[in-house]
């Protein structure tokens, strides 16, 4: 007697494809239901295989999906959106590579997250679309980093000491990635695992954290500011996962290639913005609208 077969059909983006046997892919995906999901292609690895085009990397896909004792079996795949742009760059392609291994990173299979799924399309769309340099790509994975950690529960606490829940001033207070935040001088002076951040690289964390991505299109950071705030966020999802993404080594090796086309400003912590015609959100303001 035959078995009944349960389908369903669901959106989805590839996040990781591994290969098994000699014609089947194991494919890791995201979807905006179930959250992260583990599914069979089969023949995917196949040349004549109909599917395989459409199970790239990155690509948000439309699945027809046959429930199965393991791993569920994609039976029909339709590209919705394959990020053409993106895939002719290597900046870009390091960039949305790192965006797919944050998202696995912090998610468990078969949860639902909507908002993490609508975060990785802004962000697969934001790295496809701009003709914005590395710069601006650079601060977009800073937000998506930002984003992604208040979604998931894990946003550093950035605007009241973790001690004495007193508003931080802006003096140079004190940073702890194992307690999730920063001290005020009080409190994190003395404290073991504590360490310095200054007042420019605090203000340009918390207008990140704060603002929506449109906002923030068009600051631009010394190179020295954006490496300060770049440190300060790997190492906290360093702290958070116990583990280093591996695409993070991609994007340095790809930075230290002559092509790399960094904006280099005085050492500090200027911040300037580049042409527009209404005035921009100012990072210097963020410590005034603190309450
Ligand atoms: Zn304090």
């Amino acid at each position: 007697m035959a078995e009944r077969i349960h389908s369903y059909r669901t959106r989805a983006v590839i996040l990781r494809r591994r290969n098994y046997s000699d014609a089947d892919r194991i494919l890791t995906v995201f979807t905006p239901g179930f959250g992260k999901r583990m599914l069979i292609a089969k023949g995917s690895r196949k040349t004549t295989s109909r599917k395989a085009g459409h199970l790239e990397l990155f690509n948000h896909v439309s699945l027809l999906v046959a429930q199965a004792r393991s791993w569920d079996i994609i039976t029909e795949s339709v590209t919705v959106e394959s990020f053409l742009k993106l895939r002719g760059d290597l900046n870009s392609i390091s960039r949305a590579a790192y965006v797919c291994e944050l998202v696995d990173a912090f998610t468990a299979e078969d949860d639902e997250y909507e908002a993490v799924w609508e975060l990785l399309l802004l962000g697969l769309r934001n790295l496809d679309g701009g003709p914005g340099g590395v710069a601006e790509a650079d601060l977009f994975l800073r937000w998506f980093e930002l984003q992604l950690l208040r979604l998931m529960g894990f946003q550093p606490e950035l605007f009241v000491c973790l001690g004495c829940g007193e508003g931080l001033q802006p003096v140079e207070n004190f940073l702890h990635l194992n307690a999730g935040g920063v001290f005020c001088p009080q409190c994190g002076r003395t404290m073991q695992g504590a360490e310095p951040v200054n007042v420019s690289t605090l203000k340009i964390l918390r207008h990140i954290a704060r603002n929506q991505w449109d906002a923030l299109n068009g600051l631009q950071l010394t190179h020295a500011s954006a490496m300060a705030v770049e440190s300060v966020l790997q190492r906290y999802l360093v702290t958070i996962l116990e583990h280093r993404l591996k695409s993070t080594d991609f994007i340095h090796r790809l930075r230290q290639s002559p092509a790399g086309s960094k904006k280099i400003g005085d050492a500090g912590a200027h911040v300037a913005f580049r042409g527009s015609s209404h005035s921009p959100p100012d990072p210097e303001d963020s410590f005034k609208e603190v309450d």
